[in-house]
Protein backbone atom coordinates (compact mmCIF):
# COMPACT_ATOMS: atom_id res chain seq x y z
CA UNK A 1 0.00 0.00 0.00
CA UNK A 2 1.21 3.78 -1.19
CA UNK A 3 -0.11 6.35 1.02
CA UNK A 4 0.68 10.14 1.05
CA UNK A 5 2.00 11.75 3.84
CA UNK A 6 1.26 15.84 3.65
CA UNK A 7 1.95 17.69 6.87
CA UNK A 8 1.29 22.38 7.07
CA UNK A 9 -0.75 22.55 3.77
CA UNK A 10 -1.55 25.73 4.90
CA UNK A 11 -5.08 26.15 2.83
CA UNK A 12 -3.02 25.66 -0.30
CA UNK A 13 -5.33 23.87 -2.71
CA UNK A 14 -2.92 24.57 -5.87
CA UNK A 15 -0.04 23.05 -3.88
CA UNK A 16 -2.13 19.41 -2.41
CA UNK A 17 -3.28 19.49 -6.32
CA UNK A 18 -0.21 19.13 -7.20
CA UNK A 19 1.43 17.54 -4.77
CA UNK A 20 -1.57 14.40 -5.17
CA UNK A 21 -0.78 14.83 -8.67
CA UNK A 22 2.82 14.63 -8.75
CA UNK A 23 3.79 12.08 -6.31
CA UNK A 24 1.63 9.27 -8.79
CA UNK A 25 -1.65 7.02 -6.90
CA UNK A 26 -1.48 6.48 -3.67
CA UNK A 27 -4.05 4.51 -1.62
CA UNK A 28 -4.44 6.27 1.45
CA UNK A 29 -3.66 10.10 2.58
CA UNK A 30 -2.12 10.81 5.79
CA UNK A 31 -2.05 14.33 7.23
CA UNK A 32 -0.17 15.55 9.90
CA UNK A 33 -1.98 18.96 11.01
CA UNK A 34 -2.16 22.40 10.05
CA UNK A 35 -4.27 22.01 7.11
CA UNK A 36 -5.78 25.47 6.96
CA UNK A 37 -4.01 28.82 8.19
CA UNK A 38 -1.88 31.07 6.01
CA UNK A 39 -3.02 30.12 2.67
CA UNK A 40 -6.32 31.58 0.69
CA UNK A 41 -8.46 28.45 0.34
CA UNK A 42 -9.21 26.93 3.66
CA UNK A 43 -12.73 25.60 2.90
CA UNK A 44 -11.28 23.96 -0.72
CA UNK A 45 -8.37 22.30 1.47
CA UNK A 46 -10.76 20.52 3.83
CA UNK A 47 -13.31 19.90 1.27
CA UNK A 48 -10.61 17.86 -0.90
CA UNK A 49 -9.39 16.35 2.39
CA UNK A 50 -12.57 14.43 3.09
CA UNK A 51 -13.13 13.88 -0.24
CA UNK A 52 -10.21 11.53 -0.35
CA UNK A 53 -10.93 10.22 3.27
CA UNK A 54 -7.43 11.72 4.40
CA UNK A 55 -7.30 11.11 8.59
CA UNK A 56 -5.09 12.99 10.32
CA UNK A 57 -4.44 15.27 13.55
CA UNK A 58 -4.75 18.66 15.20
CA UNK A 59 -1.79 21.20 14.35
CA UNK A 60 -1.93 24.63 16.35
CA UNK A 61 -3.84 26.39 13.34
CA UNK A 62 -6.44 23.92 12.97
CA UNK A 63 -7.33 24.09 17.08
CA UNK A 64 -6.82 28.35 16.82
CA UNK A 65 -9.25 28.31 13.55
CA UNK A 66 -12.08 26.50 15.62
CA UNK A 67 -11.59 29.42 18.11
CA UNK A 68 -8.51 27.73 20.25
CA UNK A 69 -6.87 30.23 22.30
CA UNK A 70 -3.54 29.37 20.39
CA UNK A 71 -4.09 32.51 18.51
CA UNK A 72 -2.96 34.24 21.37
CA UNK A 73 0.92 32.63 20.40
CA UNK A 74 0.72 34.13 17.00
CA UNK A 75 2.73 36.47 15.08
CA UNK A 76 0.95 39.64 13.72
CA UNK A 77 0.92 38.18 10.49
CA UNK A 78 -0.49 34.58 11.19
CA UNK A 79 -2.85 36.28 13.57
CA UNK A 80 -4.15 38.42 10.75
CA UNK A 81 -4.42 35.56 8.45
CA UNK A 82 -6.24 33.65 11.41
CA UNK A 83 -8.74 36.18 11.81
CA UNK A 84 -9.57 36.02 8.19
CA UNK A 85 -9.28 32.37 8.63
CA UNK A 86 -12.38 32.05 11.36
CA UNK A 87 -14.44 34.65 9.36
CA UNK A 88 -14.35 32.84 6.07
CA UNK A 89 -14.44 29.11 7.34
CA UNK A 90 -17.98 27.14 6.72
CA UNK A 91 -19.61 25.10 9.55
CA UNK A 92 -18.29 22.08 7.65
CA UNK A 93 -14.88 22.98 7.67
CA UNK A 94 -15.17 23.69 11.44
CA UNK A 95 -16.58 21.01 12.55
CA UNK A 96 -14.08 18.51 10.66
CA UNK A 97 -11.08 20.74 12.17
CA UNK A 98 -12.73 20.83 15.80
CA UNK A 99 -12.93 16.41 14.82
CA UNK A 100 -9.44 15.78 14.23
CA UNK A 101 -7.41 14.20 17.15
CA UNK A 102 -3.98 15.56 18.92
CA UNK A 103 -2.56 12.13 18.21
CA UNK A 104 -3.40 8.83 16.10
CA UNK A 105 -2.25 5.77 15.92
CA UNK A 106 -2.39 3.92 12.43
CA UNK A 107 -0.36 1.06 11.94
CA UNK A 108 2.98 1.31 13.56
CA UNK A 109 2.98 5.03 13.01
CA UNK A 110 2.47 7.40 15.99
CA UNK A 111 1.32 10.98 14.30
CA UNK A 112 1.04 14.11 15.68
CA UNK A 113 1.91 17.54 14.39
CA UNK A 114 4.36 19.31 16.93
CA UNK A 115 5.93 16.30 19.08
CA UNK A 116 5.00 13.32 21.21
CA UNK A 117 5.48 15.28 24.16
CA UNK A 118 3.67 18.63 22.90
CA UNK A 119 1.66 17.55 19.73
CA UNK A 120 0.56 20.90 19.30
CA UNK A 121 3.59 23.31 19.36
CA UNK A 122 7.00 21.62 20.14
CA UNK A 123 8.99 22.06 17.15
CA UNK A 124 11.61 19.07 16.91
CA UNK A 125 14.78 20.62 15.11
CA UNK A 126 17.55 19.72 17.27
CA UNK A 127 19.24 16.26 18.54
CA UNK A 128 18.53 16.86 22.25
CA UNK A 129 14.94 17.43 21.67
CA UNK A 130 14.66 14.41 19.38
CA UNK A 131 15.73 12.38 21.89
CA UNK A 132 13.69 13.36 24.27
CA UNK A 133 10.88 12.37 21.72
CA UNK A 134 12.37 9.06 21.03
CA UNK A 135 12.40 7.76 24.66
CA UNK A 136 8.39 8.32 24.82
CA UNK A 137 6.97 6.85 21.37
CA UNK A 138 3.97 5.27 22.16
CA UNK A 139 4.52 3.50 17.92
CA UNK A 140 7.69 1.78 16.89
CA UNK A 141 7.90 5.25 14.23
CA UNK A 142 6.85 8.84 14.38
CA UNK A 143 5.61 10.95 11.72
CA UNK A 144 5.06 14.65 12.44
CA UNK A 145 5.05 18.34 10.70
CA UNK A 146 5.06 21.84 12.53
CA UNK A 147 8.69 22.91 11.38
CA UNK A 148 7.99 22.73 7.67
CA UNK A 149 11.74 21.51 7.09
CA UNK A 150 11.38 17.52 5.75
CA UNK A 151 13.80 15.93 8.31
CA UNK A 152 14.67 12.29 10.15
CA UNK A 153 15.91 12.07 13.56
CA UNK A 154 17.48 8.56 14.50
CA UNK A 155 18.76 6.94 17.35
CA UNK A 156 22.67 5.76 15.89
CA UNK A 157 23.44 3.50 19.31
CA UNK A 158 22.54 6.59 21.51
CA UNK A 159 24.20 9.11 18.96
CA UNK A 160 21.05 10.83 17.46
CA UNK A 161 21.60 11.72 13.53
CA UNK A 162 19.65 14.06 11.78
CA UNK A 163 18.89 13.57 8.16
CA UNK A 164 17.53 16.35 5.45
CA UNK A 165 15.70 14.43 2.84
CA UNK A 166 15.38 16.00 -0.35
CA UNK A 167 13.60 14.92 -3.33
CA UNK A 168 13.76 11.49 -4.32
CA UNK A 169 15.60 10.83 -0.86
CA UNK A 170 14.45 7.53 0.70
CA UNK A 171 14.87 6.04 4.05
CA UNK A 172 14.22 2.38 4.99
CA UNK A 173 12.56 1.62 8.11
CA UNK A 174 15.14 -0.92 9.38
CA UNK A 175 13.13 -1.03 13.27
CA UNK A 176 15.31 1.57 15.06
CA UNK A 177 12.95 4.64 16.08
CA UNK A 178 12.72 7.27 13.69
CA UNK A 179 10.66 10.85 13.97
CA UNK A 180 10.18 11.57 10.29
CA UNK A 181 8.74 14.79 9.35
CA UNK A 182 7.80 15.35 5.53
CA UNK A 183 7.87 19.20 4.97
CA UNK A 184 4.98 21.59 3.99
CA UNK A 185 2.58 20.99 1.11
CA UNK A 186 1.37 24.87 1.46
CA UNK A 187 4.42 27.09 2.88
CA UNK A 188 7.98 25.14 2.89
CA UNK A 189 10.96 26.82 4.92
CA UNK A 190 13.84 25.25 4.18
CA UNK A 191 14.81 27.25 0.99
CA UNK A 192 13.09 25.43 -2.15
CA UNK A 193 9.73 26.63 -2.49
CA UNK A 194 8.28 23.61 -3.84
CA UNK A 195 5.70 21.82 -2.20
CA UNK A 196 7.57 18.86 0.19
CA UNK A 197 6.15 15.28 1.09
CA UNK A 198 6.59 11.80 1.29
CA UNK A 199 5.01 8.47 -0.12
CA UNK A 200 4.86 5.51 2.46
CA UNK A 201 5.09 2.14 1.27
CA UNK A 202 3.93 -0.20 3.40
CA UNK A 203 5.29 -2.83 1.62
CA UNK A 204 8.99 -2.04 1.37
CA UNK A 205 8.30 -0.28 4.38
CA UNK A 206 10.24 2.71 2.68
CA UNK A 207 9.41 6.28 3.09
CA UNK A 208 10.37 8.28 -0.36
CA UNK A 209 10.26 12.29 -0.19
CA UNK A 210 9.19 14.42 -3.25
CA UNK A 211 9.34 17.89 -3.84
CA UNK A 212 6.35 19.22 -6.79
CA UNK A 213 6.46 22.01 -8.07
CA UNK A 214 3.05 24.47 -8.14
CA UNK A 215 1.62 27.43 -9.57
CA UNK A 216 2.60 29.84 -6.95
CA UNK A 217 1.47 32.79 -8.84
CA UNK A 218 -1.76 31.71 -8.90
CA UNK A 219 -1.67 31.30 -5.11
CA UNK A 220 -0.32 34.53 -4.80
CA UNK A 221 -2.82 36.24 -6.35
CA UNK A 222 -5.62 34.75 -4.63
CA UNK A 223 -3.99 35.63 -1.10
CA UNK A 224 -3.63 39.00 -2.54
CA UNK A 225 -7.44 39.18 -3.81
CA UNK A 226 -8.49 38.27 0.21
CA UNK A 227 -5.91 41.45 1.53
CA UNK A 228 -3.77 38.36 3.25
CA UNK A 229 -0.18 39.50 4.85
CA UNK A 230 2.34 41.15 2.13
CA UNK A 231 5.47 39.19 4.10
CA UNK A 232 2.73 35.22 3.76
CA UNK A 233 2.34 35.95 -0.23
CA UNK A 234 5.76 36.92 -0.58
CA UNK A 235 7.40 34.18 1.28
CA UNK A 236 6.10 31.85 -1.00
CA UNK A 237 8.21 32.46 -3.97
CA UNK A 238 11.78 32.11 -1.67
CA UNK A 239 10.40 28.97 0.64
CA UNK A 240 11.39 30.39 3.81
ZN1 LIG B 1 2.44 24.99 10.04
Amino acid sequence: MRIAVLSDIHANLVALDAVLAGIGGVDQVWHLGDVVGYGPEPDAVVDRLRTLGAVGVRGNHDAAAVGGHEIDYFNADARRAMEWTRKTIGAETRSWLAALPERRIERDFEMVHGSPRDPIWEYITTAPVARLNLEILTAPFCLHGHTHLPSVFRDEDGFIEMLSPSDRSTLLLDGRPILANPGSVGQPRDGDPRSSAFVLDTERLELTWHRVPYDIAAVQAAMRRRHLPDRLVERLSHGL
